[in-house]
Formats: structure tokens, sequence, C-alpha cells
């Protein structure tokens, strides 16, 4: 057991956790982005979710389904965001598995997630192909 999410989920430090139960935690992330930010976490360490297994995603995806309204709902929100930063070279700093759900406000100031990316890249047609194929191929 190495990061800090897991200490959490061991109760070693504290955390304001919303929800849990056997496969999955949710608690308020600790510097949060607009009031509710909350994050949900598999107990298990998974580093990215490409090593999560499938039963366990599915109970992830569970409780971000119930936790979305909750967490909305609560802080009166219009709308949210709801992301993983999958892997460090997309921004994710805590090597524990993590979705955040940030609610969201007409006005607030933020923008939609196509801002998360560099440059858009300019495609032709058959490279579209190639790379939607290569993608089929591999799932
Ligand atoms: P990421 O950049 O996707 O890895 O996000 C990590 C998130 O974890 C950040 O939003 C941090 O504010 C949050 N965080 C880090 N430590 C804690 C903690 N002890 N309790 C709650 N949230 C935390």
């Amino acid at each position: 057991m190495s990061t800090i999410f897991s200490k959490i989920v061991a109760g070693e430090i504290p955390a304001r956790i919303v929800y849990e139960d056997e496969t999955t935690v949710a608690f308020l992330d600790a510097n949060p982005l607009a009031p509710g930010h909350t994050l949900v976490i598999p107990r298990e360490e998974y580093e990215r979710l490409n090593d999560v297994p499938e039963d366990v995603a599915t109970d992830l995806y569970a409780t971000i389904h119930r936790l979305v309204p909750a967490v909305e709902d609560a802080v009166d929100a219009d709308a949210s965001t709801v992301a993983f930063n999958n892997g460090e070279a997309a921004g994710q700093e805590v090597p524990h598995v993590h979705c955040h759900i940030v609610p969201r406000f007409e006005g607030d100031g933020g923008g939609p997630i196509h801002g998360v990316a560099g440059d858009p890249p300019s495609l032709e047609d058959d490279e579209l192909d190639e790379i939607a194929d290569d993608i089929e191929s591999r799932t």
C-alpha cells in the first residue's frame, strides 16, 4: 500500500468520505475546483484505468453513476465535468485511479473537456480510417 488514497481507504489519514462500499470509496477532493468536487476510487490500488479489472470497473462506474446526481444536487450545480486524468502525461498526479466529479455552474468561467489537449491535429480521411481500424482490432 503506497498511495495517499490507499491511506484514506485504510483510515490512516482523514478524508471527507461521502460514500463507500465493498469495492469503491468516494470522498471530497482536498483542493476542490468547485464546491462538492468529489473523487471516486477503487479500494484496490490500480495506477491507471487500463489496469482495472472488468468487475472492478463495473463497480467503479456504478459508484460514479450514483454519485454524479448526489454531488450535483448537494451543491445545486447546473452540470458537472466527470473525468479521469489517465496517466502522468495526461496530468495524473496520484497513481491510484480516481474519477473527478467537478460540479459546474452557468458562468463559472471554466471550459469544456475539449480544452485539455494541445493543438488539435489535422488528419486526412485515410489516417482516420487507419486509426479507427487499429482501435477496433484491439477491442
Ligand atoms: P490528479 O491530478 O488527477 O492525480 O488529481 C489528484 C487529486 O487528488 C487532486 O485534485 C488533489 O487535490 C487530490 N488530493 C490529493 N491528496 C488528497 C487528499 N489527501 N485528500 C483528498 N484529495 C486529495
